[in-house]
């Protein structure tokens, strides 16, 4: 079976990047022009406008020294709070209020952030130089250990800067990013002086500069950036103290780079900028090391819940198929930014199975990161535990809560996307639009219950009738859970599903995992997509140890754990035989509304006064993967045992 299951996910696998015309075939449609109403993710989007990012200014400026950090530096004096890289979160806590703001306005949340913009734009060095841990230690040692974030700190500014100029219109944190930029630009690229980004985020929002003010150089700064890697320059601590420059993936030039390597954030950071790269300048050479890099980390280095980096050494990328459960890092940082990459990938080849990748780990691996209650945060999102992990308030390394906010809050930039003439839907998520293709307006409407059902309905009203594509995402799970050869479904059975049109059954081609629906489409015309759920056992290939002779389980996107909470010491007494019947539930009063799936399985136990193995036939309740640890600390499981043997009875 094992054997089958590879060559089977081999032959679904579609043709890679750098074989197709390396132009970008299609772009995303901007959250600004979508508005969500969806069962699942509009709780999120409004806990995140309320209490994460409520978390975030608390901990920003009262809690922590983060926004005094800047008032010192504007003085030129006074000691600096917390770590060099805290400036960062200030921005990303921007970037996600500009974000949220959009979607709930907040006259007192904006008048505050105005308030610390101010404040970042007071502690600017003349020269253009913006960051308050060498303002304040000294600055005659600026720019000299590429690991203290200068330029990572750097990239969040521009970020943050245009983020809150499209929500507000206001420019000043924009002016300041730019003359930062322009600073850097000076220094480094027009100065010829060698400098290796020892934590990558400013090449992509060097991108998003470029794509905002149409200004060659930004673009052509972020490339010099990529090029400096692999060739030797790095100093500092990743170098010279840890000799580790594979840890922030400058061990080999970019082009010639085939596997992942190192800390996870850092790499997803530079392969999403490389890819925005690549679709401007057409680089074959950035393609095809995507295109490899993308496969090792499918293949060899990927957690059925779309997280990724499974060491907490390096925060990073292990050995190939090394992925322990209960220690599996999968910090929610490298989870956004796989989230990022998919995009872009997709963007380049028009190919679903980048938003197949996308939607795991946005909805598994991602989310988790986030309590229901918008404010505790997981930094790593282990696949199991013993009860003693938690979410936390906040984090001395904050990175994580701003950044899973400023994901959900931007959530409406991954539903649609479109070329110059046709629309695509990648996800299924409650939301309409209107956009221009070739000069008719199209207004698009989604409903459904997705995730916890497969019925979904989208309506294309365009103003005139005209004839055009929609692109609708077939979702890979229906036929494997993950275009990789390590996971595969225990029976081999594909999902079905039905497309129609006003009612009428219908016949698409499918191409690249998109159904292509072409006709004239007229005012109130309706699509149908009924895709067929059902539990899923999830097996691993042999490489995979930890996951030796176990099954997750999966509904639809959605990966399910068993926590103790609903099921007594089910931790280490569970297993799954073959045959187990599954029952789907929607449960309207668990975890803020969830599908469990119930089924009757064996728990062994040992019977302590006798010393015998006691098994016993119970009810269990799994809940999806993103839910656990909301209701205190439980241990918990994503892959259960199959057989008896399996089983390590404590
Ligand atoms: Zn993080």
């Amino acid at each position: 079976m094992r054997s089958l299951l590879i060559c089977s996910a081999g032959l679904l696998l579609t043709a890679n990047l750098s074989a197709q015309t390396p132009t970008q075939k299609i772009y995303p449609i901007n959250f600004s022009k979508v508005a969500i109403e969806d069962h699942f993710w509009s709780p999120h989007l409004e806990k995140v406008a309320t209490a994460t990012l409520d978390a975030c200014v608390s901990y920003t400026e009262d809690k922590t020294g983060r926004i005094r950090n800047f008032e010192k530096a504007a003085l030129g004096s006074g000691k600096h709070e917390g770590i060099y890289y805290d400036d960062s979160d200030v921005y990303k806590a921007i970037e996600a209020i500009a974000y949220s703001l959009k979607n709930y306005p907040d006259k007192e949340l904006e008048a505050n952030t105005d308030g610390w913009i101010d404040k970042i734009a007071a502690a600017q060095q003349p020269d253009g130089y913006l960051n308050t841990y060498y303002t304040l230690t000294g600055l005659q040692d600026r720019w000299k250990d590429m690991e203290r974030h200068e330029d990572y700190c750097a990239g969040h500014l521009i970020e943050a800067g245009i983020a809150y100029y499209n929500t507000t219109g206001k420019d000043k944190l924009l002016k300041v990013a730019t003359k930062f930029a322009d600073h850097i630009d000076k220094y480094f690229r027009v100065g010829n002086k060698p400098w290796v980004s020892g934590h990558q985020e400013i090449e992509l929002a060097l991108m998003k500069l470029y794509h905002h003010t149409k200004e060659n150089r930004y673009l052509a700064l972020a490339d010099w950036f990529v090029e400096q890697r692999g060739k030797g320059y790095g100093v500092g601590k990743i170098w010279d103290e840890w000799k580790a420059p594979e840890y922030a993936q400058d061990d080999v030039p970019v082009r010639d780079q085939r596997k992942i390597t190192g800390h996870a954030v850092r790499a997803m950071y530079l392969y999403t900028g490389i890819a925005d790269i690549a679709s401007e300048t057409k680089d074959v050479g950035y393609l095809r090391t995507m295109d490899a890099i993308w496969d090792d980390v499918l293949n060899k280095h990927y957690y059925i819940t779309g997280g990724i980096g499974a060491s907490g050494s390096n925060e990073g990328f292990g050995k190939p198929f090394e992925l322990p459960n209960e220690t599996a890092y999968c910090e929610t940082c490298a989870s956004v930014g796989m989230v990022f990459w998919n995009q872009r990938m997709n963007m380049l080849s028009a190919q679903s199975k980048y938003i197949d990748v996308l939607e795991r780990t946005l909805y598994n691996a991602a989310i988790d990161g986030m309590s229901l209650t918008g404010n505790r945060f997981f930094y790593g999102n282990p696949l199991a535990s013993n009860g003693n992990y938690e979410r936390s308030e906040w984090f001395g390394t904050a990175c994580c809560p701003s950044n899973i906010a400023r994901l959900v809050s931007s959530l409406g930039s991954y539903i649609y996307s479109r070329s110059a003439t046709d629309l695509y839907v990648n996800l299924f998520i409650g939301s309409e639009t209107t956009l221009d293709l070739n000069k008719n307006e199209v207004f698009v409407k989604q409903t459904g219950n997705y995730p916890w059902n497969g019925e979904v309905s989208i309506e294309v009203s365009p103003k005139k009738s005209r004839e055009f594509t929609v692109f609708v995402r077939i979702p890979g799970w229906l036929k494997q859970p993950v275009p990789s050869s390590l996971y595969a479904y225990e029976s081999n059975k594909a999902n079905e599903y039905t497309i129609t049109v006003n009612g009428k059954p219908t016949v698409g081609i499918e191409e690249d995992g998109y159904l292509k629906l072409n006709r004239k489409w007229r005012k109130g015309d309706k699509i149908d997509l009924k895709m067929d759920m059902e539990v899923r056992r999830i097996v691993s290939s042999d490489e995979l140890k930890d996951n030796h002779n176990k099954v997750a389980l999966q509904y639809g996107p959605i990966v399910y754990a068993v926590e103790d909470i609903d099921n007594p010491n089910a931790k280490n007494g569970l297993f799954l035989p073959d045959g187990t019947e599954f029952q789907v539930n929607y449960r309207a009063d668990l975890l803020g509304g969830t599908n469990v799936i119930q089924f009757k399985a064996p728990v062994v136990s040992i019977d302590h006064s006798g010393g015998k193995v006691v098994q016993e036939e119970r009810e269990i309740t799994a809940i999806p993967y993103f839910l656990w640890n909301n209701r205190g600390k439980s241990a918990m499981q994503v892959w259960i045992p199959e057989k008896l043997t399996s089983v390590r009875v404590n």
